[in-house]
C-alpha cells in the first residue's frame, strides 16, 4: 500500500465518522465521539435512536473492523413489545453485548429480554448472544446450523482482528429454530421471511405492528456490501423479494435507516457491478492483484470502505469467476 492510498483511507475514515454522527444524532442524545480514549478503556458508545414506535436502533460506524472500534460497526435492534424486550441482533462480541444489554435496560427499564433474534450468522451480528439467556434466542435452522459450523473459526478470525475487545467472547447458539411464518411475542407479532444470497440463510424480520423490516444484510445502505459467504444470483433474488415487501422503513444490517428503499437499489446496483467487473477481469487475464485495482464507478465511489470491500470481494470470489469462465484447455505432450 502506497503513503498516498493510506492517507486517502484515513481521511475517508475521518469523513466516515462526522456522516456516523449527523445519522446517530437524529433522535438521540449522542454521548461522544467513539475515540483513542475508548479503545483504550474497550468502551463501546453505544447509543439507542428512536426508529419507530417503542423501537430503537443501536447503529455502528460505517468502517471495518478495527483496533479502535472494537467491531462497532453493525446496526443491532430493540423493542419494547410490552411484556418483556425483543433484540435484533447482538453485535460482535460478548463486551458488545454487555454494553448493549445495559444500554437496554436504562431505556426500557425493568423489564425482561423475551426474545433474540439473529438475521444470520455472521460475527458481527451475534457474538453478542453470550450476555442473553439462549432459551430466548432464535433463527432459521440454516443460521444455527452455519454458526455451529463456522463459529470457532469466526471467533479466531475476530481475536485476530479486534484483540482484547473480543475477550472471552464464544459464539452461542440460537436455541429456537424458527420454522414458522410468524410469531406472537409481547404485544407485537413478527412475521419471517427467510431468504438466502448474502449468507446461505438470511432472515427477514418484519414487526407488524410498526411495518419495520429488519433487513440483517440483504440490503446495505452508503456502505458497501461484504461478500465472504455470498451467492449472488440468490442474492439479485433475494432483493426483489424484499422490494415487494410491504413495509414502513428498512432497518440495514450497516448504514442509516432507509425510508425510501435506496439500500434495496444501491445494494442490487453495485453487486451488478461487482459481478461484471470481475467477469472482466476474468475475461481479460487479470491477476487478482490485477483485478483488485480496477477503478470503482463514480456512483458507488462514496460508499464507505467500498476499497476494502471490493478486494475483500475479489479475494472471495475471484477463483468462482474464473473457474465458470474460463474453459479447460486440453493439452497434449
Ligand atoms: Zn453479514
Amino acid at each position: 500500500m502506497t503513503a498516498k492510498h493510506h492517507a486517502k483511507n484515513l481521511s475517508a475514515q475521518e469523513l466516515g465518522r462526522r456522516q456516523f454522527l449527523t445519522w446517530a444524532a437524529a433522535g438521540c442524545v449522542y454521548a461522544g465521539a467513539p475515540s483513542m480514549a475508548n479503545a483504550a478503556k474497550l468502551l463501546y458508545p453505544l447509543n439507542a435512536s428512536k426508529i419507530a414506535e417503542k423501537t430503537w436502533a443501536v447503529y455502528g460506524l460505517p468502517e471495518y473492523f478495527t483496533q479502535e472500534n472494537g467491531g462497532h460497526i453493525v446496526n443491532v435492534a430493540f423493542i419494547d413489545a410490552g411484556d418483556g424486550v425483543v433484540v435484533v441482533d447482538t453485535g460482535t462480541s460478548k463486551r458488545f453485548g454487555e454494553a448493549l444489554l445495559a444500554l437496554i435496560q436504562a431505556t426500557i427499564p425493568n423489564k425482561p429480554i423475551i426474545r433474540v433474534y439473529n438475521t444470520h450468522h455472521h460475527p458481527d451480528h451475534v457474538f453478542g448472544n453470550q450476555v442473553f439467556d439462549a432459551s430466548t434466542i432464535a433463527a432459521t435452522p440454516q443460521i444455527i446450523a452455519a454458526l455451529s459450523r463456522d463459529g470457532v473459526a469466526f471467533a479466531d478470525n475476530l481475536y485476530r482482528l479486534l484483540g482484547d475487545w473480543m475477550r472471552g467472547t464464544e459464539h452461542v447458539l440460537p436455541t429456537v429454530a424458527l420454522e414458522s411464518d410468524s410469531e406472537s411475542i409481547g404485544d407485537r407479532t413478527f412475521s419471517f421471511t427467510s431468504l438466502s444470497g448474502h449468507t446461505e440463510s438470511d432472515l427477514i424480520i418484519r414487526d407488524d405492528s410498526t411495518g419495520v423490516l429488519f433487513g440483517g444484510d440483504l440490503a446495505f445502505l452508503s456502505r458497501a456490501p461484504t461478500t465472504p459467504s455470498a451467492n449472488l444470483p440468490e442474492w439479485h433474488d433475494a432483493l426483489d423479494a424484499l422490494e415487494k415487501m410491504d413495509r414502513s422503513v428498512i432497518l440495514p444490517g450497516h448504514g442509516p435507516l432507509d425510508t425510501t428503499g435506496e439500500s434495496i437499489t444501491q445494494t442490487r446496483g453495485y453487486l451488478t457491478w461487482l459481478e461484471a467487473s470481475l467477469r472482466e477481469s476474468v475475461d481479460a487475464g487479470l491477476t487478482m492483484n490485477e483485478a483488485m485495482s480496477v477503478d470503482i464507478p463514480e456512483e458507488f465511489n462514496n460508499l464507505y470502505v467500498v476499497r476494502t470491500e471490493f478486494e475483500r470481494s475479489v479475494v472471495h470470489l475471484y477463483r468462482q469467476f474464473e473457474d465458470e469462465i474460463l474453459q479447460e484447455v486440453e493439452v497434449t505432450r
